[in-house]
């Protein structure tokens, strides 16, 4: 999907006001009744209605007449509102182009005043894919608009949560900066994910890195439940850096062990078909790690032992609730084959669409375009992209 940022810059401080009330009234409404979107913009002279033209111009909002006179926000309104948000924090100042496209997330560069550059994630949940199996859509029949920017919205704070949590553990993954309703910012990994790898000097040690990373997760409390070769990152220097962790679950879930195996196989099969490794042996040594394996060299997930650090723990005390992790199992149950990795299917890059414009690790090339901080926002945002009552000044 194209993010046209360029809109941004037009966009008046009105602008921006009837697109946050129309998040407000989203809440409640499927579809926000026009006069309630006046009502909670409340600008002034009744200018609530030409601002809804424009929005609906640069396909921000959709309309819908069916039953009443109303809009919803589009994905892309949901963009800019992240996006102006993270811009009026100073988090960055520009949006460059795309640099991956995964099943329900789009990942862009952007820039911040310094020049450096990072990534951000829009998350995408209900976007309906290629693969998406029948269970999922099944259950997003049944949701509202809402929902689907709900659970975007949860994708991207579990996200954060854990790439900070796994960061502060010394895992690697990418640094977690800030994260604002379905966007999360991140610094930008180099290096291409492994099923663009055709090559490496020590593949054995790679693997046993990359497995070791699968072990590790698991003495910790968790389990990343997509390991694959689409989100695992390699440097030059062949070092690994892990990433997409929405799907990430407990070593208590009642599933772990299919799916701590699942991630397991995914690397064996990954490895023994691009790279020949065959795993007659035991690797004598997992990273450093304890663990048993069986006769093929696969760690025992019943013989890992939880290690004082259970980051699973400290995860449902932090912003992320149970309820929350609920509401996003009911909707990746079943669907949680997400990445494509690990499938029989022969084609490189399996299911991603990405692979045609993901240009590898080529940085640097942000349009200069300047998302300029307009005047100040007069509806405030909390930092999960809750809004605040508005004071009109
Ligand atoms: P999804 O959950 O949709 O699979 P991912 O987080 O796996 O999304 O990202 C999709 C693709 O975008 C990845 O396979 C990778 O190529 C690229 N990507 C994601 N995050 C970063 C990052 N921080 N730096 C560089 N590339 C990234
Ligand atoms: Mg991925």
């Amino acid at each position: 999907m194209k993010l046209n940022v360029d809109v941004l810059r037009y966009l008046s401080k009105d602008d921006f006001r009837v697109l946050t009330a129309v998040e407000m009234g989203m809440r409640n409404h499927e579809i926000v009744p026009a006069e309630l979107i006046d009502r909670i913009a409340s600008l002034k002279h009744g200018g609530t209605y030409k601002v809804l033209k424009n929005l609906l111009k640069h396909k921000l909002l959709h309309h819908d007449s069916s039953k009443y006179d109303g809009f919803r926000l589009t994905y892309l309104g949901y963009d800019f509102l992240a996006i102006k948000t993270m811009v009026n924090r100073g988090v960055f100042m520009a949006v460059g182009r795309q640099i991956g496209v995964g099943k329900e997330s789009d990942i862009f560069e952007v820039a911040k005043e310094d020049g450096t550059i990072l990534a951000i994630k829009l998350h995408r949940l209900g976007r309906v894919s290629f693969r998406a199996v029948k269970s999922k859509r099944d259950y997003l029949q049944h949701r509202t608009s809402y929902s689907w920017l709900y659970l975007s919205r949860l994708a991207a704070i579990k996200e954060f949560a854990f790439m900070k949590a796994l960061e502060e553990h010394g895992f690697p993954v990418p640094n977690a900066v800030d994260c604002n309703r379905h966007c999360v910012v991140m610094s930008l990994v180099q290096g291409y994910p492994l099923v663009q790898v055709k090559q490496l000097q020590n593949p054995d040690m790679v693997f046993e890195r990359i497995v070791g990373l699968v072990v590790r997760l698991a003495e910790h409390g968790l389990i990343h439940c997509d390991f694959n070769e689409f989100n695992i990152m390699i440097d030059d220097d062949e070092k690994v850096t892990m990433i997409d962790f929405p799907q990430m679950v407990s070593v208590d879930h009642r599933n772990a062990q299919m799916y701590f195996d699942r991630d397991v196989e995914c690397v064996f099969k990954f490895f023994s078909k691009r790279f020949n490794l065959s795993f007659q042996e035991s690797p004598d040594d997992i990273d450093g790690s304890e663990v048993d394996t069986d006769e093929s060299g696969r760690p025992r997930f019943s013989s890992i032992e939880k290690g004082p650090g259970s980051l699973d723990k400290e995860l449902a005390a932090s912003g992320f609730t149970k309820k929350d992790q609920e509401d996003m199992e009911k909707y990746t149950e079943g669907g949680i084959e997400t990445d494509a990795g690990c499938s029989d299917e022969e084609s490189e890059g399996g299911g991603h669409s990405s692979d045609s414009e993901f240009n590898g690790s080529s940085i640097g090339g942000v349009d200069s375009l300047q998302l300029q901080d307009q005047e100040e926002q007069t509806l405030n945002c909390d930092g999960e992209g809750r809004v605040e009552a508005n004071q009109q000044n």
